[in-house]
């Protein structure tokens, strides 16, 4: 597997430039500082929590630190866990798998993602739905009649239309294959991770994962097709997560994670409480300061998940 990666800058303003695709923004509040997720759930008398998994439980490969004590508390207390990623490389058991090696107890059935709705999006079509950007075989996928793209262009031609499920694999050479065709032929394009960028612990300082937002915004900034995006930000994966959740009332859930035009703008968009955290996407950064710039405010703010 190759990363490809882009700045901080460079992800920050991509973000801003598509914000015309995102929900709109909530109503401004006031964020208060916390100490963490537990001091969070505590203040807001929260009934259930809603983890992302890049930039709060995970840095790439290794657990953030803190992580698995967090979750080992809210257990404690009670509290219903659940992890909404964008994370669409793997099924939801096997994301909670990788958690668990990493030594953060998540169950198979608390991962929520956008793959979980991909399904109900595939329809039969003339040519099917190619997969590209990922080298990654899902037998639950190929089940499903989806094919990986070999990266030959006739292949790209004859699709009826494309999935996007992670961009692992995915470089500006291949992207301007899948640009051509799409000019040619506008088709559909379904995107399960919606994020433009994510930290990676194994990259260099200020280097990001670029992740399928940045590719499949500007596949749509320069043909004109419209994505149909699946995760986070947007509201049906929060609809997922809330019907696991019966008898608690959104404004009752706390959304915890690290990027504003992910988790906070989608949390809030579903009338959930939001914690920005500062592990991922801002790490280092001036949080409340980026938050007030780009005008989605979560409801509180703090460096990390909690203490180890
Ligand atoms: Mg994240």
């Amino acid at each position: 597997m190759t990363l490809s990666t882009i700045g901080f800058k460079d992800a920050w303003q991509a973000y801003r430039d598509c914000e015309m695709r995102l929900p709109s923004k909530p109503t401004p509040v006031e964020p208060i500082v916390v100490d963490g997720v537990v001091d969070a759930v505590a203040r807001l008398g929260a009934r259930a929590v809603v983890l992302d998994g890049f930039g709060v439980l995970n840095n790439g490969t290794a657990a953030l630190p803190g992580a698995a004590e967090a979750v080992a508390q809210l257990r404690r207390l009670g509290i219903p866990i659940r992890v909404l990623t964008n994370d669409a490389s793997a099924l939801p058991a096997e994301i909670a798998a990788r958690h668990r090696g990493r030594g953060v107890e998540i169950d198979d059935d608390e991962v929520v993602s956008g793959l979980s709705l991909l399904t109900s999006r595939l329809d039969k079509r003339p040519g099917g739905w190619l997969v590209v950007a990922t080298q990654v075989v899902i037998p639950e996928l190929a089940a499903l009649g989806l094919s990986l793209w070999d990266g030959s262009p006739a292949q790209l031609d004859a699709a009826g239309g494309f999935v996007m499920l992670e961009s692992d694999d995915w470089d500006d050479e291949r992207q301007d294959r899948l640009e051509s065709s799409l000019r040619c032929n506008p088709r559909a394009l379904i995107v399960t991770n919606p994020d433009i960028a994510a930290p990676w612990s194994d990259l260099p300082p200020g280097r990001l994962a670029a992740d399928p937002g940045w590719y499949s915004h500007r596949l749509a900034d320069a043909v004109g097709i419209d994505p149909v995006f699946l995760g986070k930000p947007f509201l049906p994966v929060y609809q997922r997560v809330l019907e696991t959740l019966p008898g608690i009332a959104p404004a009752d859930v706390l959304a915890v994670g690290d990027s504003p035009h992910t988790d906070i703008l989608g949390g809030r968009n579903a009338g959930l409480r939001t914690l920005l955290l500062g592990t991922g996407l801002l790490s280092g950064r001036d949080l409340d300061a980026y938050a007030r710039a780009c005008g989605i405010l979560p409801d509180l703010i703090a460096p990390t998940i909690g203490k180890p």
